[in-house]
C-alpha cells in the first residue's frame, strides 16, 4: 500500500515529537516513525529517570559546534520558559537542582506522556516499530511529494522529511547511525563524531591509583586549553567520571591530556610551607582539604609522609603542583554504551539555522543530536531538542 503525508519524521524522540506537535498544530499532517517498540527509552532513562529537561540559563555558550552562532536563532525562538509553559499547562511538577538544571519532581514518564498527549491533540500519527528499509528522492514537481520511504509497513511519500533519530549513544536502547547514512546518501557533510559527555578510561599505573580511591568525590576545575568545568570528579574503578570529568571529555581529543586542580580556591603551598604545619606530616596538612583516605592516598603516590620541615621548599612545591595541575593523559573512554551524547553530527553549513532544512536539499531536515550541536551537562542537549523540533515544526 501507498501512503501520502505531508511530513513524515523518522524518530520519536525528543526532538522528533517536539517537532511532530508544532507541525500538527499547524494542520499538516504528519506522520511520525520510530523503529523502537518502546518509545522514547532516552528521555525514560534520562536525569537517572527524573530527566533533567532544560536548563534556565541556557546560552549559545552551552553548546559545542563547528558554527557557535547556528544554535542561536532557534534557541531564541524557543526557550526554556516556553518548554516550562507546556509543563504547567499538563501541571507537571519539577525543581531546580543544582546550576539552573530543572528536573522532574516524579519521574521522566510525566514528559513522554505529555508529549504523547499533546501529539495526540495534534492529530500526530505514531507508527512504531516500524523500520525504514530506504529513503528516495522523487522527481522535482510542483505541490508534489519529494520523497518515498520504504517502510516495513509499506510505502509512504511526502514533501518534508525529518530526520531525527539522534546520536549514537546507548545503542541497546536503539540508537542508530541512520541519520548520518541518510546525510552522506544526499551527499550532506557529517563532521567527525565520537562519544562525548562520557567517562574516561586511563593507563594501569593511574588506573590502579583510581581504583584504590573508587567511590571518592573531590570538587576540581578540570581544564583543557581555555574550557574549564569546575564540578564534582568521582574515581571510579575504571578511571575518572563525575560530571567535571563529563563536561572536559566533549573538549578532549583522543590522546591529548587533561589538567586537574583538585583544591580549587585553595593554595596548598602555602599550607604546606606554613610555620603552623611544619612538623605534621603531609597528609595530616592535606587532611583537612579533602578526604583522609585521599590525602593518604595522594601523598603514597606522589610525595612521602614525611614532615615539611624534613623537605626542601622544591620538593613541597612539587607536591603543591600535583594537587593544583594534575596532568592525566586518558588511555580512551568508555564509548557510547556509557556516553551520555555524540559530539558532532550533520554538518551545520548545509542546515538553514532558521528552519534545520539542508540548504541544498529542500524538504530535508535535520533536528537533535543528529545535528553538529552538541550542549554541555546540564539539561541543555534537551533543550536543543525541543527547540531545533519546534524551529523545523514551524517550517515543514
Ligand atoms: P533521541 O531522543 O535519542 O531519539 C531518537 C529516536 O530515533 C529514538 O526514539 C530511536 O528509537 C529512533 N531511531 C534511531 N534510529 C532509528 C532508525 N534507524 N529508524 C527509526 N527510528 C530510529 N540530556 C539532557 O539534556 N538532560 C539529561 O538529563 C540527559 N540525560 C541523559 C542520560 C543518558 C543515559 C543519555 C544516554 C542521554 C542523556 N541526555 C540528557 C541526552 C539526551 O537524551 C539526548 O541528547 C536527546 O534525547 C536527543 O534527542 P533526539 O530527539 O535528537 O534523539
Amino acid at each position: 500500500p501507498q501512503e501520502q503525508r505531508d511530513v513524515v519524521i523518522i524518530g520519536a524522540g525528543a526532538a522528533g515529537l517536539m517537532c511532530a506537535i508544532e507541525a500538527g498544530k499547524r494542520g499538516r499532517r504528519v506522520l511520525v516513525i520510530d523503529h523502537a517498540k518502546k518509545l522514547c527509552e532516552k528521555i525514560r532513562i534520562s536525569g537517572g529517570g527524573r530527566c533533567n529537561f532544560t536548563n534556565i540559563h541556557t546560552t549559545a555558550g552551552d553548546f559545542i559546534s563547528g558554527n557557535k552562532h547556528f544554535c542561536k536563532s532557534a534557541l531564541a525562538r524557543y526557550t526554556p520558559y516556553d518548554f516550562l509553559d507546556l509543563m504547567a499547562k499538563h501541571e507537571i511538577k519539577y525543581h531546580e537542582k543544582t546550576l539552573g538544571q530543572l528536573f522532574c519532581v516524579n519521574s521522566a514518564q510525566d514528559i513522554i506522556d505529555m508529549l504523547l498527549a499533546e501529539c495526540r491533540d495534534a492529530g500526530v500519527e505514531i507508527q512504531n516499530p516500524v523500520s525504514v528499509n530506504g529513503v528516495r528522492p522523487l522527481p522535482d514537481k510542483a505541490n508534489a511529494p519529494k520523497f518515498s520511504l520504504e517502510t516495513s509497513k509499506g510505502t509512504v511519500t511526502c514533501e518534508s522529511l525529518v530526520i531525527a533519530t539522534g546520536g549514537l549513544s546507548i545503542p541497546k536502547i536503539g540508537a542508530t547511525d541512520f541519520g548520518h547514512r541518510i546525510a552522506r546518501q544526499f551527499d550532506i557533510p557529517v563532521t567527525a563524531i565520537r562519544p562525548a559527555l562520557v567517562p574516561l578510561t586511563l593507563n594501569a599505573d593511574d588506573k590502579a591509583f583510581c581504583k584504590t580511591l573508587s567511590g571518592v568525590s573531590q570538587d576540581c576545575i578540570a581544564s583543557v586549553k581555555k574550557q574549564s568545568f569546575h564540578e564534582n570528579l568521582l574515581f571510579t574503578h575504571r578511571g575518572l567520571s563525575g560530571p567535571a570529568i563529563l563536561q572536559i571529555s566533549s573538549y578532549l581529543e583522543p590522546g591529548k591530556s587533561l589538567s586537574i586542580d583538585l583544591l580549587p580556591g585553595q593554595n596548598i603551598e602555602d599550607e604546606l610551607t606554613a610555620e603552623a604545619n611544619k612538623k605534621k606530616t603531609i597528609t595530616n596538612v592535606l587532611a583537612p582539604f579533602m578526604s583522609k583516605r585521599f590525602a593518604q592516598e595522594w601523598v603514597e603516590r606522589f610525595s612521602e609522609n614525611r614532615t615539611p620541615a624534613d623537605m626542601g621548599s622544591k620538593k613541597l612545591r612539587a607536591v603543591a603542583e600535583t594537587i593544583h595541575k594534575w596532568v592525566i593523559t586518558p588511555s580512551g573512554d568508555e564509548g557510547y554504551a556509557k556516553a551520555e551524547v555524540t559530539l558532532g553530527g550533520v554538518n551545520t553549513n548545509d542546515l538553514s539555522s532558521n528552519t534545520m532544512e539542508s540548504k541544498t536539499r529542500p524538504g530535508l531536515f535535520f533536528i537533535g543530536e543528529v545535528v553538529d550541536v552538541t550542549g554541555h551537562l546540564g539539561g541543555f542537549n534537551f533543550q536543543w531538542a525541543w527547540a531545533s523540533g519546534h524551529a523545523a515544526g514551524q517550517a515543514v
